[in-house]
């Protein structure tokens, strides 16, 4: 048991076939104790009681620091700590660069990277007290080669600005043994991704990539429970590819 005893927050866990859904069965298979965060409470309940008794389940916007504060504190509250964040939730939005409106880019910016750092602002300094802890944050190939497949450059800018965050936060807690990491995603089957795709475009992307299929949430879950667990005790202020080779860099 690679997190006995530990108690997760996964942001965005509560999508059936999503990232976060996989590392909350992943982690909590590990022994992990899970905080479902995810937009509507009755959701987050629910895939929290799907992984079993002792599980908690909240219901916040991680872009409103009022909210995000109130579900941080619910978790101190009920386990007293909180070893280790996953900052999962995220939106996309397929368009180019000249259809981003204000609103377009308020939203996929305000939930991608704003999100990110609102709950890493409220889950530190439990991690100070506590005197550690780990956050890993889901950033996206997007960020590295100017665009995945479906999301619009407000995107891929949203997910460059977590890696800059994610190092930046690295470089000021690790004195305070707090390790940040980030995970850039390749394109995953999940329904951000479902139904998207033509069987055509699909044999396309698959052809640019060595291993030779899409993603599966699993294969980033596993990514994540190395940078949750000790077994990357000697990490901090990196990035993990996750993408089956589709960028080799
Ligand atoms: P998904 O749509 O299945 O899950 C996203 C989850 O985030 C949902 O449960 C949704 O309700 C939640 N969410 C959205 N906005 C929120 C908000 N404001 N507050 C709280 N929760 C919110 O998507 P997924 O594919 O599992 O994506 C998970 C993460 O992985 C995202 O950050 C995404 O950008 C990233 N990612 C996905 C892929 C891919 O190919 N699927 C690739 C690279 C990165």
């Amino acid at each position: 048991m690679l997190l006995a005893e530990k108690i997760v927050m996964v942001t965005g866990a509560a999508s059936a076939r999503g990232i976060g859904r996989a590392t909350a069965r992943v982690l909590a298979a590990q022994g992990a104790t899970i905080v479902i965060v995810d937009l509507d409470a009755d959701s987050a309940q629910a895939a929290a009681r799907e992984l079993g008794a002792g599980h908690l389940g909240l219901g916040a916007n991680v872009a409103d620091e009022a909210l995000v504060g109130q579900a941080v504190a619910t978790a101190i509250e009920r386990f007293g700590r909180v070893d280790v964040l996953v900052n999962n939730a995220g939106i996309t939005q397929p368009v180019k660069t000249l259809e981003i409106g204000r609103a377009d880019y308020d939203r996929i910016l305000d939930v991608n990277l704003r999100g990110t750092l609102i709950c890493s602002q409220a889950v530190i300094p439990h991690m100070i007290a506590q005197g550690g802890g780990s956050i890993v944050c889901i950033s996206s190939v997007s960020a590295q080669r100017g665009g995945g497949i479906f999301g619009g450059p407000h995107y891929s800018a949203a997910k460059a600005g977590v890696l800059g965050l994610a190092k930046a936060m690295a470089r000021e807690f690790g004195a305070q043994q707090i390790r940040v990491n980030s995970i850039t995603p390749g394109l995953i089957s999940t329904d951000i991704t479902a139904g998207k795709l033509s069987d055509e475009q699909e044999a396309g992307v698959r052809a640019g990539i060595p291993l030779g299929r899409l993603g599966r949430a699993e294969d980033v879950a596993n990514a994540v429970l190395y940078l949750a667990s000790d077994l990357s005790s000697y990490l901090t202020g990196v990035t993990l590819d996750v993408n089956g080779g589709m960028l080799i860099h």
